[in-house]
């Protein structure tokens, strides 16, 4: 970017329109908390509340002169002319779906920001030669339709759009009815292709994670997104009389489950603290305090941004379970194994570089959430940029971030992706 361009570009973004947009949207699907103050948000996809927060996204995007359409999975596009109308666009955005108890930034703030870095980009007189679109994908969090990131991963070709037709929701709604229904409620708006190549694909998101606030840095430059492998874990003992079965002769599911958990810590010890091992959810049967449980279920996540140790440290689970236990029959089970992916270093020097040139603090880190960005790694030169929020809470009505936090996020954005469509 040449001197000069970028402080027009810095004192085009409002933080207080900015801020005051993600209240509007916050308030599309508000949960009251206690004294009814609005501070969490309940907007699951494809239903009249995700149309409602679209409506209004649409119109402030036709406001800007924007072009809106939308894709056969119902990802919802908004473009911004280059001035060669043939290049490659660079593509930015997020999603608008919120968890069930969740809060007022994951996500739509990617999709606002987007639209306000296009902005910012207009006001301030910035040509750039690849158009700029403006993403917010379909289903990201799953809440409604498991699994989340439907939209992206249609649009990405991982599965037809068609996959996930099936699957139902709480109330027996499909995922193909309500898709149906959708589309129909927005047949006024054109119709684009599934998938095409940008140039490049940058995504904003909070970071759902501490680092960024505890250590007082203004922007994370994301690296990539870890691997993860989840297990299940079934132990079989045998239930027994609490006052009579000697220890001696027991098959106390709970006392193998505990030498599983111990051996485990002792496998994902790691002086880096990088590696995040979690026993989240435990089942006991027959759960009761006057009896010897003969079963025990636990769940097993497993995260790791290197590909060597999510491999090494996640096949040995199986073998240290079994060298642990003592009494039960074990039963391991993967029901999930995703690769780590990197992000491009093309992507990683925008926001770096506008980072450093706004003078604000920078950290490279990977992410420890999923997001619809790894999906699209195998398409485009892709990457995220994250801004801090209050505790890393997530995917709670606590979650938090400053208009400032979020202001100086959408400079950079704006800075990056000025930077992306111009090469
Ligand atoms: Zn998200």
């Amino acid at each position: 970017m040449s001197d000069g361009v970028a402080p027009n570009l810095i004192a085009a973004v409002d933080e207080a329109k900015h801020w005051d947009r993600l209240m509007q949207m916050a308030a599309i699907g508000a949960i009251p908390d206690a004294e009814g103050k609005m501070v969490g948000v309940n907007r699951a996809c494809l239903t009249p509340l995700d149309r409602q927060a679209r409506r209004l996204i649409i119109g402030w995007a036709q406001a800007l002169g924007m072009s809106v359409s939308v894709d056969e999975i119902g990802n919802l596009f908004f473009r911004h002319e280059g001035t060669d109308a043939n290049a490659a666009p660079v593509l930015t955005g997020s999603h608008m779906d919120t968890q069930p108890n969740g809060g007022r930034f994951d996500g739509i703030w990617g999709v606002v920001a987007g639209l306000e870095a296009v902005q910012a980009i207009r006001d301030a007189g910035v040509a750039t030669k690849r158009p700029i679109e403006v993403v917010a994908w379909t289903n990201e969090e799953g809440g409604r339709f498991a699994p989340g990131c439907m939209g992206s991963m249609a649009w990405a070709g991982f599965k037809p759009a068609n996959t996930w037709d099936g699957v139902a929701d709480p109330d027996g709604i499909t995922f193909g009815d309500a898709l149906k229904e959708h589309l129909a409620e927005e047949a006024d708006i054109p119709r684009r292709p599934l998938g095409y190549q940008p140039y490049a694909y940058l995504e904003a998101h909070i970071e759902q994670g501490p680092r960024l606030e505890a250590e007082g840095y203004d922007i994370g430059v994301v690296t990539g997104i870890q691997g993860s492998r989840w297990f299940i874990v079934e132990l079989t003992g045998e239930t027994a009389h609490a006052g009579t079965a000697p220890l001696s002769m027991r098959k106390d599911a709970i006392q193998d489950m505990i030498r599983a958990i111990n051996a485990l810590n002792d496998l994902m010890a790691d002086p880096t603290d990088v590696l995040r091992f979690t026993v989240g959810r435990i089942e006991v049967h027959p759960n009761t305090s006057n009896s010897v449980a003969d079963k025990v279920r636990f769940t097993i996540d497993f995260r790791h941004p290197d590909k060597e140790v999510l491999i090494l440290n996640g096949d040995a689970i199986e073998n240290t379970i079994r060298t642990a236990v003592k009494n039960c029959d074990v039963k391991v089970t993967e029901r999930f194994h995703a690769l780590p992916v990197e992000f491009d270093p093309i992507v990683q020097n925008a926001v770096s570089k506008a980072a450093s040139e706004q003078g604000l603090k920078q950290i490279d880190l990977p992410s420890g959430a999923f997001h619809d960005a790894q999906f699209v790694v195998p398409v485009c030169p892709t990457g995220m940029l994250f801004v801090p929020c209050f505790k890393g809470i997530s995917h709670n009505p606590a979650e938090y971030s400053k208009p400032e936090e979020l202001a100086k996020g959408v400079r950079v954005l704006a800075q990056a992706l000025a930077d992306l469509a111009n090469q």
